[in-house]
């Protein structure tokens, strides 16, 4: 049984992969947990996270094309990408240190005290299709690096990248066992990996409704568990700040990926007295958006990722006009035949209100939706009203009220007058039901990691 790869800006078959299950997920967690019983020390980790980040930009080119290929994202985009994942290996293979060994300062009931980083064990890597090289990677570099075996289960959409960094981890030395690989369908596969006793960590990026069906299968279990689930990022815009650097920032925060991150503004607030001039500035930078096959020079939108993404956003769009929201730009969008070629010309909407599914849910697409405020209070609230709490953006010129606000808004992460979003050194993950835990930084490290206290010696 295998299952096609295919290309979603052409439809092109580029691979077919196998459709592996709950046999060869149990498989794959006993060969980690093999490769476990050879211990490697920090130096080697270190050594193994540098050479694979050398092999992603070696190989940078090639790498872009394959997730531009299998993800549709603009080549420029996916070339970001791999400077990005690249930069989780680099960032961890400097910060191993650690993981050594802490002893107190001085003894306690007489005896000398020193806390360990364990390896936690064998990880669970679950890895959705937007950003199929660095979601991975995000989680593979700590895994490695923290001394864990690793059961890879990458987006069924989007596998190749997950295999080409396979390849390079090989050829960076990693030995056969501390990296396993499954394509396939995901819900065995899934299911294998929360129930095997010797998954000791499932680190997972997706859907919040998926998230909660990991969480209640590994319960029986006690797993740890590193959730990076779905957002509903407000993008808060006050009277005083600098609308056309407020406009840029929407743009590159808005557009990657055609709108597909969990981490893009779904929700606009405008303070009143500037809503007409900023929408104004937002649809002029929308007009000048090129949609396209991301393989072409020059190409901003690439296509949505299938029928379903498409049908998603269409139907927040046609429910905002109906419910009264005004379509400040954008044309129609034509029905996609297929599940390729899913293009959708990109959207701002006007008028909107906290109540339509475009702001109710994550969109993830490329429409720009602008709601209007009067007062900072009440624009929090609303931004905190809703179950999600991963980004979210202020912009205005004021440093306290930035601050009040940012201390304010439960996200986990807040950009001031940028629409900035993670980095390998810093931490990244959502409250409430964005997720549990944090990647990047060294509390993603710590992930998959166990404290061990030792007293006495
Ligand atoms: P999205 O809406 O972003 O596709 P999903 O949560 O469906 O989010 O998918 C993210 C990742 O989770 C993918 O690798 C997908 O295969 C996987 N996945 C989906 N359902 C399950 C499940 N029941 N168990 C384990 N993994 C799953």
């Amino acid at each position: 049984m295998s299952l096609p790869v295919h290309n979603p800006a052409t439809g092109e078959l580029l691979a077919e992969v196998p459709a592996l299950g709950t046999e060869e997920a149990n498989q794959a967690v006993n060969a980690a947990a093999r490769a476990l019983e050879i211990g490697a020390s920090l130096a080697e980790r270190s050594n193994w996270l540098r050479g694979i980040a050398e092999g992603l930009l070696e190989g940078r080119e090639e790498m872009a094309r394959l997730i531009t290929q299998e993800q549709g994202k603009p080549l420029a985009e996916a070339r970001v990408e791999v400077d990005y994942a690249a930069g989780f290996f680099r960032f961890y293979a400097e910060e191993l240190h650690h993981l050594e060994p802490r002893p107190l300062p001085q003894p306690i009931r007489d005896v000398p005290w020193t806390i360990h980083h364990r390896p936690a064990g064998v990880a669970a890597l679950i890895t959705p299709w937007n950003f199929p090289l660095a979601m991975l990677a995000k989680k593979l570099a700590p895994a490695l690096g923290a001394g864990c075996a690793s059961v890879i289960k990458p987006a069924e959409l989007t596998p190749l990248c997950a295999i080409a960094l396979c390849h390079i981890a090989t050829a960076a030395g990693v030995p056969a066992g501390r990296i396993n690989l499954l394509t396939g369908p995901p819900s065995p596969i899934g299911k294998a990996l929360c129930e095997h006793p010797l998954v000791r960590v499932i680190s997972f990026t997706g859907s919040t409704a998926t998230g909660k069906i990991l969480l209640r299968d590994s319960a029986p279990h006690i797993k740890r568990l590193a959730l990076e689930l779905g957002g509903n990022a407000p993008f808060i815009v006050f009277a005083d700040a600098d609308l056309e650097a407020a406009a840029d920032a929407l743009m590159a925060n808005k557009f990657r990926c055609a709108g597909q991150t969990c981490v893009c503004a779904n929700r606009v607030y405008v303070e009143a007295p500037v809503a007409a001039k900023f929408e104004a500035l937002v649809c002029e930078r929308v007009a000048a958006l090129k949609m396209g096959n991301g393989m072409e020079d020059g190409v901003d939108i690439g296509p949505l990722i299938n029928r379903a993404a498409w049908e998603k956003v269409e139907r927040h769009v046609r429910e905002a006009e109906q419910a009264g929201a005004r379509r400040a730009f954008g044309a129609a969008a034509t029905p996609p035949e297929n599940e390729w070629g899913c293009y959708y010309p990109p959207v701002v909407l006007g008028g909107v209100r906290d109540a339509m599914a475009v702001f109710r849910e994550e969109t993830f697409g490329p429409v720009v939706a602008i709601a209007t405020f009067n007062y900072k209070g009440e624009v929090v609230g609303r931004a905190n009203g809703t179950p999600h709490g991963l980004a979210a953006y202020l912009f205005n010129a004021d440093a306290e009220k930035a601050r009040w606000v940012a201390a304010h808004l439960q996200f986990g992460h807040v950009g001031i007058n940028t629409g900035t979003g993670p980095t390998p050194e810093a931490p990244f993950g959502g409250m409430k039901q964005s997720g549990l835990g944090r990647e990047g930084g060294l509390e993603g490290l710590f992930e998959f990691t166990e404290t061990q206290t030792v007293a006495g010696s």
